[in-house]
């Protein structure tokens, strides 16, 4: 195998002997490993990968050899790793980088510059092309490939790639997800040369989200998408941006855009042309390599916003998306001519057309051809952002000035702090800076203000009103576009926070000044000096957070009003937290962001108390991102929370360690099997796992869970894991809806719902509000004696027309006189079931109390008082 030699630049050499190992002097040409060379196994082979450490070593390597690359830690990851982001150009660009991204950062808001200016500017800049590569940790073939991609075009001596690294300057980011990558490659090497070879993990692959963490992309509640969040809007402001993925085994060989129907409303049609055009000069280079099967316009479509590059199209960014065919990590897999497929958008049957013109006939498909695709198609990308340099900054500037065109002069989106829940509505404000929005403040009206005049004007449009699905048919004979993922992402409704547009008097804009980190409602202790008793509605999620910061003290007696009272002046509803003057009180309060009142009286009223309750979430060997999104807004808000596995239910160990039992969004036949069942049609079979992850909590674990809570245990369950209550447990509850996707879908919408007010299971709603619905469960019940009791605690409207509030679905009419969530009495124990997941990947704080109330009434003690002061 032949070294690419280059001769380093007295510069890069001066670190190089400052601080790394090798003593060169400057006269010697500088011999830069391949990836396979300095790790010292060949990488592509079947059976090998390099792990996220070794990625990252291999690129601080080429760093201390090459003034060609620079590497930036963009922060660390969930389990600490550092997220790494290599810029690699030509040594020059890289010296002058601050000047290139302030020059893109211009191109990115041009208000107030002149044409002449901008003309310069654009003849000056650089594109700036960013590559991300497994966000999906098992797709993991780009993590190997960024690394040969880095070698060669560190060690490129040719004109034309020297031509690319002066025009462009590229920022390839490895692995989006470090802790997967790793969790991936330790488990393949675990089973290498076994029957559970490249076969899947039993969990998640990321700590939190597994999949969903492409899905985070304007909620970044992740290490990982707030850390890449803040590099791309906030220092590098990059024109494109491209995402590697993996798909399927038995389709096409590689997407690449331009993508399928539908298409968002909103978006800038020059964005698509980009795409476009970059996406075929992908395609093509990969056709001029002789690599057959790539397809575009095919099931990927240009509508949602939760993805990487997704996000960024509201903003301005060209941003391109390719799947690869998928092998098993790193084995090698033989698809059989007659296993291929069509199916989904774009390509009914696996046959030659103008959008797949070559066919790949099966065979043997490896990580090699994983990686020698994205490679051909990455540097098809960074030639042709090389070749359109300026025409990719033109078009960035002339999406962002149209982008003022949407909203008015001296109008703005108003935020006010003055709502139900004062601090969500903050962070609303804080998410949209987070974001790259332009927020201001002020204190005159305690309100945050929005221009609806600024770059991210498509964003804000999009993220703060509500959706409507396209209304798109492939041809005039056949039915509509169905949704591929989710359907809404209103984030005032998700947050329950109002948000108005409104024109503001020239007096109050005088007043505006940035969002600052420290612009929070007030918290701590207020009212009275001497207070008998301190008090706050349960309107705000953050009272649950308190609630369980003062609950690790045993001895604080902390209470929930049964009643609406009044008191200095005030009224407070039922379920308003009560709580008993202490030195650590305004801390504490501070610290959880909540603003108790201080009363003089205490009120006249039944009150319950609380205990702290010890959570077990059950959590299935398969990757359940419901359980992850559960665990993470759980530890989010101090909930005392461990997990349960199949074998703590199946012996009835958690019932000693647990008093409520939590099962998130996993079906019946996954809990009790270990197996979900397959469609009728589908093939039986079903790959096992390493014997220690196979199996359910059997019939055993049924028997355990029904003694829990007959002898006062609760369980919470979530959307499909009341599945497994319905049919095992006698309760007077079943669900309503067909299995059928003709008559009932509903992928990912927000739908209404009536909510019973008066129950500790839903202190704090409000009568009406909207729940996250994804082909979730609603309930019909029955009527019961005194055995049971039992409580519809919401229900859908009583007409169809009434239903949808914002998304896409079919046959509402179906959830007609259905309910959303029940409690129920079981043996000296508590049942709650939620149809809808209430968390909702961690986007629906709206509902968000639905949960911790649940937890909150499991720890409600017997022994209830009449009045505080009994
Ligand atoms: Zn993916």
């Amino acid at each position: 195998m032949s070294r690419v030699l280059i001769r380093v630049n007295l510069v890069v050499l001066f670190t190089f002997l400052c601080g790394l190992d090798g003593a060169l002097t400057a006269a010697q040409p500088v011999s830069v490993p391949t990836p396979s060379e300095f790790l010292g196994f060949q990488v592509g082979a079947d059976g090998q990968l390099a792990d996220y450490g070794q990625i990252v070593s291999y690129l601080k390597k080429l760093e201390s050899l090459s003034a060609r690359i620079k590497l930036e830690d963009l922060g660390p990851s969930t389990q600490g790793r550092p997220i790494i982001l290599a810029a690699i150009s030509s040594e020059e660009n890289l010296k002058n980088k601050q000047k290139y991204r302030a020059i893109a950062q211009k191109m990115a808001d041009p208000r107030g510059l002149s044409q002449t200016e901008i003309d310069k500017l654009i003849s000056e800049g650089k594109a700036i092309l960013l590559v991300t590569c497994n966000i999906h940790a098992s797709e993991i073939g780009a993590t190997q490939m960024a690394m040969e991609w880095a070698h060669g075009l560190v060690t490129a001596r040719n004109p034309e790639t020297l031509s690319w690294l002066d025009n462009v300057i590229l920022l390839l980011v490895p692995s989006l997800n470090p802790d997967g990558q790793v969790m991936e490659v330790e488990w393949y090497r675990k089973y290498l040369g076994t029957p559970f070879e490249g076969g899947r993990m039993p969990w998640l692959y990321h700590p939190y989200t597994g999949h969903d963490n492409n899905r985070d992309w304007f909620m970044l509640t992740q290490k990982e998408s707030k850390a890449v969040n803040r590099a791309v809007y906030f220092e590098w402001f990059p024109q494109v941006w491209l995402d590697e993925h993996q798909m399927g085994s038995t389709g096409p060989r590689m997407f690449v855009p331009p993508y399928s129907n539908p298409v968002a409303e909103r978006l800038h049609p020059l964005l698509w042309r980009a795409v476009d055009h970059l996406g075929t000069m992908m395609s093509w280079r990969l056709e001029q390599n002789q690599k057959s099967g790539v397809i575009y316009g095919y099931v990927f479509d240009a509508y949602w916003p939760g993805g990487t590059k997704n996000t960024a199209w509201w903003k301005n960014i060209v941003g391109l998306l390719t799947e690869v065919a998928s092998c098993r990590l790193a084995s090698p897999i033989e698809v059989a001519p007659a296993e291929l497929r069509g199916g989904g958008k774009g390509l009914a049957e696996y046959r030659r057309q103008t959008n797949f013109p070559n066919p790949w006939p099966g065979g043997t498909w490896r990580l090699r051809d994983i990686m020698d695709y994205e490679r051909i198609a990455s540097d098809a990308l960074l030639e042709v952002c090389s070749t359109h340099r300026a025409d990719l900054l033109k078009g960035k500037v002339h999406m962002a000035l149209d982008a003022l065109t949407m909203g008015k002069a001296g109008e703005y989106y108003k935020i006010s702090e003055q709502q139900s829940d004062p601090v969500a509505a903050s962070r609303l404000a804080h998410l949209l800076r987070e974001n790259g929005a332009d927020v201001l403040w002020t204190s005159t009206d305690r309100a945050f203000y929005l221009p609806t005049q600024q770059p991210m004007a498509r964003f804000l449009d999009e993220v703060l009103t509500k959706q409507r699905y396209p209304k798109i048919k492939p041809a005039a004979s056949t039915d509509y576009f169905t949704p591929y993922d989710v359907t809404t992402w209103s984030l005032p409704l998700m947050m329950g926070v109002e948000v108005e547009k409104t024109t503001l008097a020239p007096d109050l804009q005088k007043t505006l000044r940035p969002i600052e980190e420290t612009d929070w409602p007030e918290s701590g202790l207020a009212g009275a000096a001497n207070p008998a008793v301190y008090a706050v509605s349960h309107q705000g999620n953050s009272v649950s957070l308190l609630i369980n910061e003062l609950l690790k003290n045993r001895q604080r007696v902390v209470r929930l009003a049964r009643q609406a009272f009044t008191s200095n002046g005030r009224s407070f509803p039922a379920g308003s937290l009560l709580v008993e003057p202490a030195p650590d009180l305004a801390d504490l309060a501070k610290a959880c962001r909540v603003r108790l009142e201080g009363l003089t009286q205490r009120p006249e009223i039944a009150t319950d108390s609380l205990l702290e309750v010890r959570v077990g979430l059950y959590k299935p060997w398969a990757a359940s991102a419901d359980e992850g999104w559960t665990r993470w807004v759980l530890e989010q808000y101090h909930f005392n929370l461990k997990n349960i596995d199949n074998q703590a239910v199946k012996s009835g160990s958690f019932a000693q360690d647990f008093d409520v039992v939590i099962i998130p969004d996993v079906g019946k036949d996954l809990i009790l099997e270990g197996k979900s069942t397959p469609r009728e049609g589908a093939i039986k079979y079903s790959e096992d796992l390493p014997p220690e992850y196979v199996g359910g909590i059997a019939k055993e674990g049924v028997k355990n869970l029904k003694d829990f809570v007959e002898k006062g245990g609760t369980i919470v369950a979530l959307s499909s894991g009341t599945e497994l209550l319905m049919a095992e447990f006698n309760i007077p509850v079943a669900n309503a809806l067909p299995s059928r996707s003709e008559e009932f879908s509903c992928p990912g919408s927000l739908l209404r719902i009536k909510v019973d007010t008066n129950h500790p299971v839903t202190y704090g709603m409000p009568a009406e509000a909207v729940a996250f619905v994804a082909e979730s469960i609603a309930f019909r019940t029955a009527v019961t004696g005194p055995a049971v009791s039992k409580r519809v605690l919401a229900a859908y409207p009583e007409d169809a027309e009434d239903v949808l509030v914002s998304g896409w679905m079919r046959g509402a009419e179906k959830l007609e006189r259905t309910a959303a969530a029940v409690a129920l009495s079981y043996g000296k124990g508590k049942i709650v079931l939620f149809g809808f997941p209430v968390q909702y990947r961690a986007q629906m704080e709206s509902t968000f109390k639905l949960l911790f109330n649940a937890l909150h009434w499991a720890g409600m003690s017997e022994a209830t008082t009449k009045t505080v002061s009994d």
